[in-house]
């Protein structure tokens, strides 16, 4: 996956992510990707997501959205995800990761897989990492 959320200066908001889907996977197969709620979402109000993981279990829980739906009942950005990605192992069984962003620009790089590498850029200062079994939060 290479997944990104944006927020700029007039308080828009994006998500956008692409994939090569799973390895050995059925010809035809539909991932989360191209499912809004799934693959990624976006809301003015609320913040974005994009996500990476095992597609199937994305799509049972409609992952972004549910990141979403907590950061609506209050939680940080960092807090919704840790919420959603534990709720999607115990439920479905899946694992992934995430990169959230909220209208303030507050934002969360975490995941429940071994590891994810990400990047975050904030008035021309760029950070990132590649973290193994272990989550990442930074504000810039
Ligand atoms: N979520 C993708 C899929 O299941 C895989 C990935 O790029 O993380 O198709």
């Amino acid at each position: 996956t290479v997944g990104a959320v944006a927020v700029d200066v007039e308080g828009n908001i994006a998500c956008a992510t692409s994939t090569g889907g799973m390895l050995n996977q059925m010809a035809g197969r539909v991932g989360d990707t191209p499912c809004v709620g799934c693959g990624g979402y976006a809301d003015n109000k609320v913040g974005a997501v994009s996500p990476t993981g095992h597609g199937e279990a994305i799509m049972k829980v409609t992952l972004s959205r549910l990141i979403l739906f907590h950061m609506e009942q209050g939680k940080s950005a960092e807090e919704a995800s840790d919420l959603a990605l534990a709720y999607m192992r115990e439920r479905v069984g899946g694992l992934g990761g995430v990169v959230v962003v909220d209208p303030q620009g507050n934002w969360a790089a975490r995941f429940s897989s071994l590891q994810m590498a990400w990047a975050a850029a904030r008035q021309g200062q760029l950070h990132y990492g590649l973290y193994t079994g272990e989550h990442f939060t930074e504000p810039l």
